[in-house]
Parts: C-alpha cells; sequence; structure tokens
C-alpha cells in the first residue's frame, strides 16, 4: 500500500525527469546522447549519488550500466539489496565528452535536479561515490580519501539523513586494495539503514545551513519505469 504523499513525490519526481529529460542548461546538453537522469526505487532507504554518466550510460540512459555499474551490484548483493532497492543518481545527468572531470558550471547547472531528487525520494542514507559527489552533498572541501567510512549527518531540505561517502567504484576496479576498503565500508549500510534517523546536526555558529534548493518541471515519457 502507498500513501498519499508517496504518490506525490513519486509524480513530481517523474516531472523532475521530464524537465530533466531536455536540459539544455549547459553545453554538455550539446554533447550526451540520452540524459540519465537517476533510476531505482523512488521511495528508497538507500540513494548513491556517483560522479557523470560514461560512454554505456549516455547510450542507455540509465547510470551505473559499466564494469563500475558491476561492481556496485556486486557490493549490494553482499549486503542483500538489488538495484530496485535504491536509488541511483549522478552529480551530473549528461556524460562528460571523453569523460573527463565535471566543471563547475557544469555541477552548477546540474545540481537542483539531484537536491530535488534527493528531496522528493526521502532517503536515510545518501552514499556519495568519489570527489565530486561527496564534495557537493557534504559542502565540504575534504577529499574522499579522509572522509570515507564514516556517516555525517546532514540537513537535506527539511529533512535530515545520514551522509556516508564512500570510495568511487570505478577508483576500486582500478585498485584492489580500494576495492577491499569500499566492500568494508558497503558492509557498514545495514546499520545505518536499520537504526534511528539522526538527530539534526548543530547549526554553524552564525546562521542558515549550508546548500540545498529545489528547482524544475515540465512533459514527457518512457523511462518512467526507471521509478520502482
Ligand atoms: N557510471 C555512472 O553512472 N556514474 C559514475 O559516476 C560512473 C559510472
Amino acid at each position: 500500500m502507498t500513501s498519499e504523499a508517496t504518490e506525490e513525490r513519486r509524480a513530481r519526481l517523474v516531472e523532475v525527469y521530464e524537465e530533466a529529460s531536455t536540459c539544455v542548461r549547459c553545453p554538455l546538453s550539446e554533447t550526451r546522447t540520452k540524459v540519465v537522469f537517476g533510476a531505482g526505487n523512488a521511495d528508497a532507504d538507500l540513494m548513491f549519488v556517483g560522479e557523470a554518466p560514461g560512454a554505456e550510460e549516455d547510450r542507455q540512459g540509465l547510470p551505473f550500466v559499466g564494469r563500475a555499474g558491476g561492481l556496485l551490484n556486486e557490493l549490494l548483493g553482499e549486503i542483500g539489496l538489488s538495484r530496485e532497492d535504491v536509488f541511483i543518481a549522478n552529480v551530473l545527468k549528461c556524460r562528460p565528452p571523453g569523460n573527463r572531470d565535471p566543471q563547475p558550471l557544469e555541477i552548477e547547472s546540474c545540481r537542483p535536479y539531484l537536491f530535488e531528487q534527493a528531496r522528493l525520494i526521502e532517503p536515510r542514507v545518501v552514499c556519495t561515490l568519489g570527489n565530486f559527489a561527496t564534495k557537493l552533498l557534504s559542502g565540504s572541501p575534504t577529499g574522499i580519501t579522509k572522509v570515507r567510512g564514516t556517516p555525517q549527518v546532514k540537513a537535506l531540505g527539511d529533512r535530515t539523513v545520514f551522509l556516508f561517502p564512500l570510495l568511487h567504484p570505478a577508483a576500486a576496479l582500478r585498485t584492489p586494495a580500494m576495492a577491499d576498503t569500499l566492500r568494508e565500508d558497503f558492509a557498514k549500510l545495514p546499520d545505518l539503514l536499520s537504526g534511528p534517523l539522526p538527530d539534526p546536526p548543530e547549526p554553524p555558529a552564525g546562521n542558515a545551513g549550508e546548500g540545498e534548493e529545489g528547482p524544475s518541471k515540465p512533459p514527457r515519457d518512457d523511462q518512467l519505469d526507471m521509478f520502482g
């Protein structure tokens, strides 16, 4: 049984998807094949945020369908989860040519989509995969190797979540020691997911919390079954 609020959030997510699928906010719209909005359970407790689509993702319009996605599936399986249980998105919805690093303008242009996704899905735990997602969602310039594997309490919209930074699976594919570390950090997820939601973070001395927002609207169909 689904609550009305759940249905409303899902409908709004479809609207955001429709807006993103024709997005021309940055020059990546000129080189992409497909927008990779994200996919999975629209009501997931666990959300993953990667960096940007690669060649295979750009071709299929789905996140993490290449080799890094294979490792992600394997690690999920080891903790008793599957892709249908989680929602997976990226910092960028369009592939940077040649898989180069995301540029600041691209991150800023795409950021409202990601924050609106996280607001609507209402996850308990958001796993950031690698440096770009971690820096964007933590609001801190500290790199992934320093912060990985330790949950952070973060305000996301009007909710509080655990942000759980992880090494990027693509890095783990290149370096076996990193795969071990990623696996160890994944093993911490079940406890994080089953525990109570965190208390709100301490407000920074002075005033306002860091970055959340929410934009978006318009129309279209097809990959709607991307949202379970
Ligand atoms: N595939 C994605 O969708 N995102 C990444 O960050 C890497 C591979």
